[in-house]
């Protein structure tokens, strides 16, 4: 039997070649033909390694919640959509209106500008995965409360870690304050990467904040530049 070996260090190993590469040394065998396999070995495989908790198993263990009082107002919860397997997860803030009666993540106004920006990545929405921080419809679309998000964020972070994705997008002032357990505002934190749980997690402005200011547009695009790059 082969020996599994983490993905993560393979990633490593493929990155650390990878920058070796860049940097003009030849000591090591850095050949595009290597970096392929490498690439292949690392991609995440589902039972692969540690023993994780699956998906389905947190959506179990949330069942039909009425742990905070969103329960009382919401058509649907939001659980959250994509690939269990995916690289790139982008968490939000809460469902809105269209959400709320469809149960899946950003598929209003905003929810197509978002699929824009993972297209303009070279991705699918099948392909990443799509969370927000509290699964229940905040009434008239208010931030949700800090006991709400105590409440909820649990199993947002139980999702995480299940996916185990390379990086993390957080898209606004209430998913990157909450992930990253900070007060700090959105525009001075995006742009640059921080850490949840070992995974890099890089702040931007969320879309419908970019409905309101186009001019931001250019600010995401960098930052998703970032993000692909960490993806490469
Ligand atoms: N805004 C969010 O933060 N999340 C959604 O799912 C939709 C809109």
């Amino acid at each position: 039997m082969r020996p599994l070996i983490p993905y993560q260090i393979i990633r490593d190993i493929r990155h650390t070649l990878c920058y070796l590469k860049q940097c003009g040394c030849n000591g090591f065998d850095c050949s595009e033909a290597s970096l392929k396999i490498l690439k292949q070995l690392g991609l995440p495989r589902q039972g692969a390694g540690v023993d994780r908790e699956t998906l389905a198993d947190i959506c179990t263990d949330l069942g039909d919640c009425t742990r905070c009082g969103l329960c009382e107002s919401r058509t649907h919860i939001v659980f959250g959509e994509g690939s269990p397997n995916a690289q790139l997860v982008f968490v939000g803030e809460g469902p809105g209106f269209d959400e709320d009666k469809c149960g899946q993540p950003f598929v209003g106004a905003a929810g197509q500008l978002l699929t824009k920006i993972i297209a303009a990545m070279q991705l699918t929405r099948e392909a990443v995965y799509v969370a927000n921080i509290v699964k229940c419809r905040p009434p008239k679309n208010r931030n949700p409360k800090p006991q709400e998000i105590r409440q909820c964020l649990p199993f947002l972070k139980r999702q995480l870690v299940a996916i185990n994705p390379r990086v993390i997008c957080a898209l606004g002032s209430v998913a990157a304050r909450a992930l990253l357990d900070t007060e700090t505002p959105i525009s001075r934190l995006r742009g640059r990467f921080y850490e949840f749980s070992g995974i890099p997690v890089m702040p931007t402005f969320h879309p419908a904040f970019l409905l309101r200011n186009p001019e931001k547009k250019r600010d995401v695009w960098e930052d998703v530049q970032q993000i692909m790059k960490m993806l490469e």
